[in-house]
């Protein structure tokens, strides 16, 4: 059993609870590298305070943590937390900003994620309390642009999972609680189209109509999807053309893939790659490609999730697992190989919502749950 597990409940959820307070009440949407710089600012003070040496990485979309901790058993390799602190709510959109009732904490980010950073930060200083310690050395990175797609932060990401023996991720749980062992991967193209422009009335014989050549595309895009294999193609953007009278000489597409395996992913992007005209006089350009790996499960993977699932069993809580159809920092490691727990943040609903909001009664055993991950890991 943990060291504190005969703590009362009351007492991890209010302190949980202030933390979390806290963090929302310094919003910080991805867009706003002052806001981000202020929040990574009290994230490094309190991870200074709970005894970690931190570094600040600059970047243009803000500062990234990494603070180190030790471990009992300083030679092991370390565990990572990986976390991201920017939202996708643009200042203001909560009023007010935070706020406790009916079991729930509300606020831009108590979901996604600032909730699974207010337990990891409490796990922590609970160990400490109690006099304990992470057996292995502990890196948390707490990165600032993941909902903007990890641009400044995934070679970062990539450097620090380095060598980790596992990594956890604190990010919004599956309905129920249950943690996300798979995820999809994702890939991102733009589609290109050019014809002929002419005039729509006078020569409408001489004009190529990219618009007609573009739903070409569309449905042979359409049809790479393969529900089946957990394989969905969606074309979310078109635009081309200028004025109705006028045979349209561009139009484009943005396109969005989701797998669940990289042979999926490559048999997509082969079959992108060769998309041809059906038109003649026209030309289709592709660009673009995989954006997140799949997380897929691996035997390391299965056996760190059992070590959440025992842990949780132990408290007398069922701690399920699930494939989760979005992608998340979490996908990086998987892809490297490294062993990764993904989805263990407190239980809620609303992600990127307006009603986005964590179960409070969820709090202290997530926080028993992570200081007792670090403990046995
Ligand atoms: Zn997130």
């Amino acid at each position: 059993m943990s060291v504190f597990a005969s703590l009362p409940d009351q007492e991890l959820e209010e302190a949980t609870l202030r933390r979390l307070r806290r963090l929302v009440e310094l919003e910080s949407p991805s867009s706003d590298p002052v806001r981000l710089r202020a929040l990574a600012g009290e994230l490094a003070a309190s991870l200074a305070g709970l005894g970690a040496e931190v570094d600040t990485v600059e970047s243009e979309a803000g500062e990234h943590l990494v603070a180190r901790l030790t471990g009992s058993d300083p030679l092991l390799e370390p565990i990572l937390l990986l976390a991201h602190m920017d939202t996708v709510h643009a200042v203001g959109s909560f009023d007010p900003v935070f706020q406790v009732a009916d079991g729930r904490a509300s606020g831009p980010g108590t979901f996604d994620m600032k909730g699974g950073i207010a337990c990891m930060l409490e796990a922590i200083a609970r160990l400490r309390q109690a006099g304990s310690q992470p057996r292995r050395p502990v890196v948390v990175l707490i990165t600032c642009d993941e909902e903007a797609g990890s641009g400044t932060s995934r070679q970062l990401i990539e450097d620090v999972a380095g060598g980790v023996h596992a990594v956890l991720v604190p990010e919004p749980p599956l309905p129920g609680g249950q943690a996300k062992t798979r995820r999809k991967g994702v890939s991102i193209y733009q589609i290109e189209v050019e014809g002929r422009a002419s005039h729509a009335g006078l020569a409408p014989e001489k004009g190529v109509n990219a618009i007609v050549e573009l739903a070409h595309q569309v449905l042979a895009i359409t049809a790479m999807a393969d529900p089946a294999a957990g394989t969905t193609t969606s074309v979310g953007v078109v635009g081309g053309g200028t004025i109705s009278n006028v045979v349209p000489e561009r139009a484009w597409a943005h396109v969005d893939v989701r797998f669940t395996s990289a042979a999926e992913s490559g048999r997509v992007d082969r079959a992108m790659r060769s998309l041809r005209p059906v038109l003649q006089g026209t030309a289709v350009a592709v660009e673009g490609g995989v954006n997140r790996p799949p997380m897929e499960l691996t035997v390391a993977g299965v056996d760190l999730y059992e070590e959440a699932r025992a842990i949780a069993a132990a408290e007398g809580w069922e701690l399920g697992q699930g494939l989760a159809g979005g992608a998340s920092d979490g996908s990086f490691t998987a892809g490297m190989g490294v062993p990764t727990l993904d989805g263990i943040g407190p239980d809620g609903a609303g992600a990127h919502a307006a009603h986005e909001h964590v179960l409070i009664a969820d709090l202290p055993r997530r926080v028993r749950l992570y200081s007792r991950l670090l403990e046995i890991l």
